[in-house]
């Protein structure tokens, strides 16, 4: 199986490369690639540093674990104490957290080594990171090309290998569209596996921190590392102890196709790559099932007004008192933060804060929000009634490869569509992967998605090692990096 992480770490355990030497050839690497791909908002690496040397005595003392030593980044929305983070926000510039998210206490216990901050959607809020107040990142595949939504940044970085991993966070498929998009894995697992402490809030119901990586074994060993039950969130949940086996039997896995994630919009490369993965499948023995989710075209609308609506109420909290930006020359608190709120925030957030808050208006409440909110429960029955007969279902992750930068930014109707393929496993909490399965036109990466049930990380991370493995389309030969 291919991947980084493995590699990296035998090579510290044998001495043949020192944890201090990997960073320093990976901030190397970000000084000569970051100017060009903007992956990284800002870097951390005296303390990068200062952790490799933390890193090589936990290796001489033998107290090493796979994810010791090995350089990596976080999504900047995701705190550590004392390093800027800023969810690529004008009202949150020079923001730095006095304390740490669950995921990096977790990870730098383990002696992970943080190169810095990547480049992301303002709030999250997007799905080709075009939102940035840094700008935009580009795709190391084809650099005229935008990295996907919101975890851009992070995608980015882990295809250019200027990251061995990084985390992401996915409300409506922010960590899976990146990854199709740049040609990586990226999993977003069961809502509540992953501690959300120290994520910094879009959506609440919906939000969840997972792992982008060059194999699926790489992203089942960051999983591994993240996961678990924590008192400071209230919607965490215990996930079964021991790793997560990515073996499966194949000739009993019961595959599900749902014919809605191939209707319109969906390209016809982006099909053929889909059934081809199907067929890859079924030549092994699975058993292939047609099925049907027919709330998937209530899916979109049903996201945006949830998601909005827990937007307006998480950003009410940016008034110019608490966090970062203040704006000046103020008559009172009322103009302050109305000033602040105007100049802080970008386009796209200040639509979304309005959406909310219209939907969540004693007017429109029963219209809109409660309507969405009993849609929401529709999807998870029918979700429920297929995961009856199927083990795992496959999808497009995206309806079309990698768009240029700049060709839909003006129209926000048609970067929502870009999520129409993911939002339904965000809405009904069920853990989803993205891997590349084929090249498109222009060497693009497509990625396929495979969704299992509720608490069957493992299955779904399962059916996409055997796809990985027995396909051949891994992360690091999928679409070549040209820079
Ligand atoms: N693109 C979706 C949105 O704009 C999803 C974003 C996300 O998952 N954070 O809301």
């Amino acid at each position: 199986m291919s991947g980084i992480i493995k590699k990296l770490s035998s090579m510290l355990q044998r001495g043949e490369v020192s944890a201090s030497e990997l960073a320093a050839s990976y901030i190397t690497r970000i000084e000569k690639l970051n100017p060009v791909l903007n992956a990284y908002v800002s870097t951390t690496f005296e303390e990068a540093l200062k952790c490799a040397g933390e890193a090589d005595k936990m290796i001489r003392a033998g107290m090493a674990t796979a994810l010791t030593g090995i350089p990596m980044a976080l999504k900047d929305n995701i705190c550590s104490d004392g390093h800027l983070t800023t969810c690529c926000s004008g009202i949150l510039s020079g923001f730095r957290p006095y304390y740490d998210s669950a995921v990096w206490e977790k990870l730098s216990a383990q002696g992970a080594v943080l190169l810095g901050k990547t480049n992301m959607d303002e709030f999250a809020m997007g799905s080709a990171s075009e939102t940035s107040c840094y700008g935009a990142p580009k795709n190391p595949v084809d650099v005229t090309r935008v990295t996907g939504g919101s975890s851009g940044g992070s995608a980015a970085a882990v295809k250019a290998g200027i990251a061995a991993y990084a985390l992401g966070s996915d409300t409506g498929g922010s960590i899976r569209q990146p990854a199709s998009f740049c040609g990586t894995v990226g999993f977003k697992p069961t809502y509540g596996t992953v501690s959300r402490y120290g994520l910094i809030a879009y959506a609440s119901s919906l939000d969840q921190i997972g792992p982008l990586a060059l194999s699926v074994e790489d992203a089942a060993i960051v999983y591994d590392a993240i996961r678990g039950k924590d008192g400071r969130d209230q919607t965490s949940l215990t996930t079964p102890d021991g790793a997560t086996s990515l073996e499966t039997d194949i000739k009993n896995l019961r595959v599900g196709v749902p014919e809605e994630f191939f209707g319109e919009g969906v390209s016809d490369e982006v099909k053929s790559a889909i059934e081809e993965s199907v067929r890859v499948f079924e030549r092994a023995g699975a058993k292939i099932k047609r099925v049907k989710i027919p709330a998937f075209k209530v899916a979109l609308p049903v996201y945006y007004i949830i998601s909005c609506a827990e937007a307006s109420s998480n950003l009410g909290r940016y008034d110019g008192i608490r966090y970062g930006y203040r704006a000046e020359n103020f008559s009172d608190i009322d103009d302050m933060i109305t000033k602040t709120r105007t100049y802080g925030f970008g386009t796209e957030v200040k639509r979304r804060i309005m959406l909310g808050t219209y939907v969540l208006s004693s007017g429109y409440f029963d219209a809109y929000y409660k309507k969405a909110c009993l849609l929401r429960g529709q999807i998870i029955s029918e979700f429920d009634g297929v995961f009856r007969e199927c083990d795992v279902l496959l999808t497009p992750t995206a309806p079309t490869t990698a768009f240029s930068l700049g060709a839909k930014s003006a129209n926000s109707t048609q970067t929502y569509l870009a999520d129409i393929c993911t939002v339904p496993a965000s809405i009904a909490g069920l853990p989803a992967v993205s891997l590349p399965c084929a090249v498109g036109a222009g060497g693009l990466p497509i990625g396929l998605q495979i969704i299992s049930g509720r608490l069957r990380d493992g299955t779904a991370l399962a059916a996409a090692a055997f796809f990985e493995r027995e396909a051949g389309v891994t992360a690091e030969l999928c679409a070549e990096v040209k820079l």
